[in-house]
Parts: structure tokens; C-alpha cells; sequence
């Protein structure tokens, strides 16, 4: 599934239930639900948010960036800050580093979780109210999202390796899933106009 068509799932699904979460729609949620909902492809080198972090789009390059800043963070953490959150993510970041595309962590539930925690400190610490529910929203939307591709996702990775699906699914980037895509992306935004007036009041 392309980086595009998760952001818009990610964005209906959060139009959908922003009347049952707290803080409502707004546009510091969508931003997060958008980042949220990229952020299991950071394993790729080729991902959107790595179009951005990496110099060079290549898995070379990818572990190298990834185990640096991981560890520079834990050196960190050691010598100065002993913060958990610290921790969590530089652990994360190394996992990253090595983790091949739809391979591992990211696109797990222990993944979710464990940025989960990263999240909430950070929302905690800048004040950002409710990004949790954001967060959840945009990065669990991606991983439903992989699990309706033929390749599946490693839900209950480091756990078990298998790779879960729908029933039904299809080929990321062949003439039918494009199609596909194409079809979520109009049913999205016709929802999202549906619920404007909703959104707006
Ligand atoms: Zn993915």
C-alpha cells in the first residue's frame, strides 16, 4: 500500500471516530495521524518519512543512520538522562536499523506499543493533549491497512514471524491494487466531505 493511501485511511479513520475521542478534530491530530500513519514504513529506505531523514535511499545508508542515532541516544541516556523514554528509543531505533521492509518491529503490535510510550511522553512534555488516541489511530490504520496487501504483516512479531492477512487481498503497486487504491482514496474523501459539515460545527 502506497504512503499516500495510508495518510488518507489514516485521516478517514480519524474523521470517523473523532466525535467519540477526546479533543474532537483538529488539525494538530491530522498532522499526527498523518505522521503516525507512515511511520511502520520507516523500515523501508525508500519510505516517505526516510525521503526526508536519509541522504542516500538505500538500506546501506538506512542502518547506518539509524544505528547512529540509536546509540548516540543511549550513550546519551547513560551518561547524562537514565530516562526510560530514552531507552525505549534508542531501542527502537536500532531495531529499525535492522529490521527489513514489513520484516519487523514496525509493523507489529510491540512496535505500536512501543512508540506508543515515546508518544505519550512526548505529548506529556510539550503539552500535546490527547496525541495518543491520534497516534493509535494513524499507526494501527497502517498496519490493517498492510494486512489487506498479499504479503501480510508480522502482527505479533518478536513473538512469531508469521506474517498475517485478510482474506482478501492485493499486490501493492499491480494494476488491480492500484485500482483498488484508487478506490479507497475516492470512498475516503467522499466520506470526509459527507462529514464536513460535522467536523466544522
Ligand atoms: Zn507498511
Amino acid at each position: 500500500m502506497t504512503g499516500k493511501t495510508h495518510i488518507g485511511m489514516g485521516i478517514v479513520a480519524y474523521v470517523g471516530a473523532c466525535s467519540t475521542i477526546p479533543g474532537g478534530f483538529n488539525y494538530t491530530g491530522a498532522a499526527v495521524v498523518a505522521i503516525a500513519s507512515l511511520l511502520p514504513d520507516i523500515d523501508h529506505p525508500k519510505g516517505i518519512l526516510n525521503q526526508y531523514i536519509l541522504p542516500f535511499k538505500n538500506n546501506a545508508t538506512k542502518v547506518a543512520v539509524y544505528t547512529s542515532i540509536g546509540m548516540v541516544i543511549l550513550t546519551l541516556d547513560f551518561l547524562y538522562f537514565n530516562n526510560i523514554f530514552l531507552k525505549v528509543l534508542g531501542f527502537i531505533l536500532i531495531m529499525i536499523a535492522f529490521s527489513s521492509h514489513r520484516e519487523g518491529i514496525t509493523h507489529s503490535l510491540m512496535g505500536m506499543i512501543l512508540f506508543a510510550v515515546i508518544i505519550s511522553y512526548v505529548g506529556k512534555h510539550y503539552e500535546i493533549a490527547n496525541i495518543i488516541y491520534y497516534f493509535l489511530i494513524g499507526y494501527g490504520m497502517h498496519i490493517i491497512g498492510d494486512m489487506f496487501t498479499k504479503r501480510g504483516v508480522p502482527v505479533f512479531y518478536p513473538f512469531n514471524k508469521k506474517k498475517y492477512k485478510f482474506p482478501v487481498t492485493f499486490v501493492t503497486g499491480s494494476p488491480k491494487g492500484k485500482i483498488i487504491e484508487e478506490f479507497i482514496m475516492i470512498a475516503g474523501l467522499m466520506y470526509i466531505i459527507y462529514k464536513l459539515p460535522s467536523i466544522l460545527m
